[in-house]
């Protein structure tokens, strides 16, 4: 199989029937442009079987996921698959709780590893935004009001969204931003980030923005409510709908994890039938994490 395109369940247990089908999938990605030892650096080696590669340099025998985000997964490669399947495929994802009880992992070891694939969600920061784009500030979290604007609740953790606009007015892509508070400093990183120069971008009247206003291209509407930003704030809306299904408390820390991935399933929408291809590639490349890395509290 060359790769695997679409959402059908059925193909991909067809397709991936055993571990040993992950780990050919991934040598084929992996070794595409031909070796290169993680140890030595060496170009030249030879396949062993078990989908390994043996280097000439130094001897030493990789296995496929060797230094990707699948190094180690202890509750087997089919499984840590269809976990990427759910997450990449579905339209919003399960709770590490239903996906341990899906696949027979243990909880706390699916939330680990959502948090790799997440992880691998991230944006390469690549494709800046460049047309119409709609900027602003929001809470998750704590008890919510009716009410628009900035919230100094503490409970709250505050982010800032950038939602780039068809001429039709419709979402092409979005980026969701963790932020401390909502200070200019705090609110020029998804400028620098996600937002090219020459975009021309809408926010609200807060006085933040100003100083961006030197090197963007920024105007600054009343939100009457948020009515002036309406594709925004349905986004907003769905996002904070997706974490409340989510059942525990999720740490400030965590919580740009859930915003990366919300936006890698808005973004890839219109390319649903490479998701899954997309996402593994991005997890072959990516380096592997460790325990230490992730600090694992309170979240689900
Ligand atoms: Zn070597």
């Amino acid at each position: 199989m060359e790769q695997f395109t679409g959402q059908s369940i059925l193909n991909f247990i067809k397709e991936l029937p055993d571990d040993d089908a992950c780990k050919a999938y991934l040598a084929k990605i992996k070794w595409q442009d031909g070796f290169t030892c993680m140890k030595c650096g060496h170009t030249k080696g030879c396949e062993k079987s078990g989908y390994k590669y043996q280097c000439y340099g130094c001897q030493h025998v990789e296995s496929s996921t060797a230094n990707t985000l699948f190094h180690k997964v202890k509750f087997g490669l089919q499984k840590a698959f269809c976990v990427v399947f759910e997450m990449s495929t579905s339209s919003k994802s399960v709770s590490s709780i239903q996906m341990g009880k899906r696949f027979d992992i243990r909880q706390g070891t699916a939330w680990y590893f959502m948090q790799k694939v997440r992880n691998a969600m991230k944006s390469s920061q690549n494709y800046p935004l460049s047309e119409l784009i709609h900027v602003d500030e929001f809470t998750v979290g704590g008890k919510e009001q009716g009410k628009q604007g900035r919230s100094y609740d503490s409970k709250k953790k505050k982010a800032v969204i950038a939602v780039e606009l068809s001429k039709k007015q419709q979402v092409k892509r979005v980026y969701v931003r963790s932020i401390d508070d909502y200070s200019a400093k705090s609110l020029t990183p998804i400028f620098e980030e996600h937002i090219s120069t020459t975009a021309q971008i809408v926010t609200d009247k807060w006085r933040g923005y100003e100083p961006l206003k030197k090197r963007y291209n920024i105007e600054q509407k009343f939100s009457d409510n948020g009515k002036n930003f309406k594709e925004l704030h349905i986004i907003i809306m769905q996002l904070k709908s997706w974490l409340r299904a989510i059942p525990t408390h999720v740490t400030k820390w965590h919580i740009q994890a859930y915003f990366d991935e919300f936006c890698f399933r808005i973004n890839r929408s219109q390319f649903k039938q490479s998701i899954f291809h997309k996402t593994i590639e991005r997890m072959v490349i990516a380096k592997p994490i460790y325990h230490k890395d992730i600090k694992q509290t309170l979240s689900v």
